[in-house]
């Protein structure tokens, strides 16, 4: 099994993508259906608003890799469940069915060692990618992490690293 540990804030969104949203709709009326007629949680409805290409690059991640499975580092995971992160991801079908588990959580303690007590208990993982806005991980995981950028998500340029990472070459790399 080869295993993505992924953020969603500056990974799945973005400030561009918040720009774009945020240019879109009518703030009133977004305020106005959020909090009369939306029936889900806050969460599933700002899951709504992630960046479409950051997703997309994701679930290509997911197609070109068959065995790869997302466990969930972002602090999005607290107070969730597999199963309600799943729903949370659920307009992205491809992703939210690779959700199989989430980092335990050390609070104070750097991202990294969050990842590293998972991957220590999990033996059978193959080969991993750690996708980021954040940095704090630990010097051992340097070659398997994607550091993206606050500013734009993760992009197509982040998803062909995390491919190269897994050992799959993508025919782009050479041009
Ligand atoms: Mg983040």
């Amino acid at each position: 099994m080869r295993v993505i540990f992924l953020d969603f804030d500056g990974v799945l969104n973005s400030h561009q993508s918040f720009n774009f949203w945020k240019n879109k709709r009518d703030q009133t009326k977004w305020e106005n259906e959020m909090y009369s007629e939306w029936q889900g949680s806050l969460k599933e409805y700002l899951a709504m608003e992630f960046d479409p290409i950051a997703l997309n690059n994701v679930e290509d991640l997911i197609r070109s890799v068959p065995d790869l499975k997302i466990v969930v580092s972002s602090t999005w995971r607290l107070g969730e469940t597999v199963e309600s992160l799943q729903k949370i991801l659920a307009p992205a079908k491809l992703v939210s069915a690779a959700v199989i588990d989430v980092t335990p959580r050390f609070p104070g303690k750097p991202r990294g060692e969050e990842i590293q007590d998972w991957l220590n208990r999990h033996p059978d993982v193959t080969d991993y990618v750690i996708i980021d806005d954040d940095s704090d991980m630990l010097e051992s995981q340097k070659d398997h992490f994607v550091h993206t950028s606050t500013l734009h998500g993760f992009q197509y340029g982040d998803k062909l690293w995390a491919l190269r990472i897994l050992g799959i070459s993508h025919p782009l790399q050479k041009v």
